[in-house]
């Protein structure tokens, strides 16, 4: 934050798109924003500046709930390390990804359970990608559900804890 004594949020008014940020736990002030690496709220929550409802966590990736779930336990994996999307990423670290998508995407597919998912991996903002931090999204698919869409889906934080709670890897 510009100011001596960084502001509230409520006061800041650095740009910011506070939507970004989890339900009622938005960073104490504009400062912690400026300071998030990268400027990403990602890494933000890779580095547990932001909270996040994990599923799984090792030394490469982190997965978690997305807050705008298209479908029940829609979770996302990302790298800890920052890229932006696929081009940025080597093949070697993308192979490692991808197995942990598996990982992930086979444990929910049983304990939710669900009958199929989609994985997505959306590359710039025509594409539709919002965060510039490479992810895969896993969308779990129930019956003959609707079109894939990621707008105006808005979760139940408490069913979102209570669910990442349920489906947490050891
Ligand atoms: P994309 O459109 O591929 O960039 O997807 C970004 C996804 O991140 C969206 O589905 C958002 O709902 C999700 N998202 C944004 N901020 C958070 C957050 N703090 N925690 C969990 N998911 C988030
Ligand atoms: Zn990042």
């Amino acid at each position: 934050c510009a100011e001596p004594t960084p502001l509230p949020l409520a006061e800041c008014l650095h740009p910011r798109d506070s939507s970004r940020f989890f339900n009622g736990q938005q960073p104490r002030c504009c400062a912690i924003i400026m300071a998030m690496k990268n400027n990403c709220v990602f890494c933000a929550i890779a580095e547990g500046e932001i909270p996040s409802f994990k599923v799984y966590e090792d030394d490469l990736v982190l997965a978690y709930l997305d807050i705008n779930p298209f479908t029940k336990g829609h979770a996302l994996v990302i790298p800890k390390a920052h890229t932006s999307g696929l081009l940025d990423t080597s093949d070697e670290t993308l192979a490692s990804i991808i197995s942990r998508v598996k990982k992930v995407a086979s444990h929910l597919k049983a304990s939710l359970p669900c009958d199929g998912f989609n994985i997505l991996q959306n590359n710039g903002e025509s594409a539709g990608q919002t965060v510039m931090h490479l992810h895969f999204h896993i969308v779990p698919r129930y019956g003959k559900s609707a079109e894939i869409s990621f707008a105006n889906h808005k979760a139940d934080m408490e069913e979102l804890k209570a669910l990442a709670a349920r489906l947490r890897m050891p």
